[in-house]
C-alpha cells in the first residue's frame, strides 16, 4: 500500500487495487512495511480501518435491492450470474494423525475424553452449501483473520449482501484450546507449505525446506496461531504514512487499534493506550514459567523498566510481560 503513482505500490491508501475496478485487498500483505512485532493485531486494525473506508462509499439509495434481483421476471436479475465459485466443505479433521508437534498435555488421563468431546462439535457459523442469491454486492475471498472482519462489518449495512468465501473447513471445537494450537500445524486446517531449498538455514531439515504453516479454514492463520498481541512500534505506523500511505499514521490508525481492545490488565488501562468492551480480549498468560521472576527481577536490579509492550513507552531496551488475545482461557480465533 502507498501512493499510487508509486510503480512499486499495488493498492492505494484506500485499499484499491491500481488499474483493476472492484476490488480491493484488506489483509496482512497491505503493510507497507513490517511492524515490529508479530502481525495479527496489526492485520485486524487494517481489516477495522479498511471495513470504515468501505463502509463510507456505499450509498444505499442507489443500491438495487436484492429482492427485485433475485426475481428472474424482475429487469435487474443479473444476466450474468455468479455462480462459478468452488467453495470446499467442512471435512472431517483427522485427529489420528501424527502432528508436528508434542503437547504437554498429551499424557493427561483425562485427554482422551476430553478430544473425544471436543472432536465431535464444530464451530459455529455453519457453512452454506449452496449460494442464496444469484448476485452479490460484496464478494470476501477467504475467511481469515481479515475476511471475516470485513464481513461482519459490511453485514453491519442493511442495504448490501454479502458473500464470505472460504477454501477450508470449519475446525473442530478443540481448536479453541490454546495450548493445542501447534498440534493443527500439519492438519487439513492447514495449508501444509514448505519453502524451496535454503541456502543459509534448515540444516537439519529434509530437503532444507522449512515448515511454513498458514492456516486454512474459518478463522484463517488464527486458528494456528501463537495469540501474542503486540501492536508494532508506534513509528512503524508513521513510516508508512511517510512511504505514501497517507491516513495511516499512528494518529490515524490508533482508534482501530481501541476499537479491537478489551483488555484485562488493570495496571494498564490507565495508561490511555487500552481500553475495554472491544471484541478482542487481551490479557497478560497466566501461567508463569519458573524462570520469569528472576529473569525479571533481574532486570530491575540492572535499571531496566517493565513496561507495557503495548504501551506509550517503548524504547529498547526495556523489558514487558507478554499479552495474549485469550477470552474465558480459550483461544479467540476470529470467525463471523
Ligand atoms: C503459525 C503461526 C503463528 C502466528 N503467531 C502469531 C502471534 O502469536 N501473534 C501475532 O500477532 N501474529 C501471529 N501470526 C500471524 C497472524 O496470524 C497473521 O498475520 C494473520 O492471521 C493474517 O491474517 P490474514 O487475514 O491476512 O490471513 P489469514 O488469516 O491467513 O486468512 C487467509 C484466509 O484466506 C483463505 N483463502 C486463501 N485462498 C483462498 C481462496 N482461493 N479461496 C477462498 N479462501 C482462500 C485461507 O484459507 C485463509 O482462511 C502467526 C501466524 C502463523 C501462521
Amino acid at each position: 500500500m502507498g501512493n499510487p503513482n508509486d510503480p512499486n505500490t499495488v493498492v492505494d491508501p484506500e485499499l484499491r487495487v491500481k488499474n483493476v475496478k472492484g476490488l480491493r485487498v484488506v489483509d496482512a500483505s497491505v503493510m507497507p512495511l513490517i511492524p515490529w512485532g508479530n502481525t495479527f493485531t496489526s492485520t485486524m486494525m487494517v481489516a477495522e480501518k479498511g471495513s470504515d473506508i468501505i463502509k463510507k462509499s456505499i450509498e444505499c439509495d442507489k443500491i438495487v435491492p436484492l429482492v427485485s434481483r433475485d426475481d428472474p421476471n424482475s429487469p435487474n436479475f443479473p444476466d450474468n450470474v455468479h455462480a462459478n465459485f468452488i467453495f470446499e466443505f467442512a471435512n472431517t479433521m483427522d485427529l489420528a494423525r501424527n502432528n508436528a508437534y508434542d503437547s504437554p498435555v498429551q499424557n493427561n488421563p483425562v485427554l482422551p475424553l476430553l478430544l473425544a468431546i471436543l472432536a465431535s462439535q464444530r464451530n459455529s457459523p455453519k457453512v452454506s452449501e449452496s449460494l442464496r442469491h444469484k448476485e452479490y454486492d460484496y464478494i470476501i475471498v477467504g475467511a481469515g483473520s481479515a475476511g471475516s472482519v470485513v464481513a461482519s462489518r459490511l453485514s453491519e449495512i442493511l442495504c448490501v449482501n454479502v458473500l464470505l468465501l472460504e477454501a477450508g473447513p470449519t475446525p473442530p471445537l478443540l481448536n479453541d484450546v490454546p495450548v493445542l494450537s501447534r498440534n493443527f500445524w500439519g492438519t487439513d486446517i492447514d495449508w501444509n507449505y514448505r519453502t524451496v531449498s535454503q541456502k543459509h538455514s534448515g540444516f537439519g531439515l529434509v530437503n532444507r525446506q522449512v515448515v511454513w504453516p498458514s492456516g486454512k479454514g474459518l478463522g484463517g492463520s488464527s486458528l494456528l496461531n501463537a495469540m501474542i498481541y503486540v501492536r508494532g512500534n508506534t513509528k512503524n505506523y508513521d513510516d508508512w504514512a511517510a512511504h505514501g500511505a497517507v491516513g495511516w499514521s499512528w494518529s490515524d490508525v490508533k482508534p482501530y487499534f481501541l476499537k479491537l481492545d478489551d483488555n484485562t490488565d488493570q495496571e494498564y488501562i490507565s495508561d490511555g493506550y487500552h481500553v475495554v468492551g472491544g471484541p478482542i480480549s487481551v490479557q497478560k498468560p497466566r501461567y508463569q514459567a519458573d524462570f520469569k521472576k528472576p529473569l525479571i527481577q533481574s532486570a530491575q536490579q540492572l535499571g531496566y523498566k517493565i513496561v507495557d509492550v503495548n504501551g506509550p513507552s517503548q524504547n529498547s531496551p526495556d523489558f514487558s510481560h507478554s499479552e495474549i488475545t485469550l477470552h474465558n482461557r480459550k483461544e479467540i480465533p476470529i470467525r463471523t
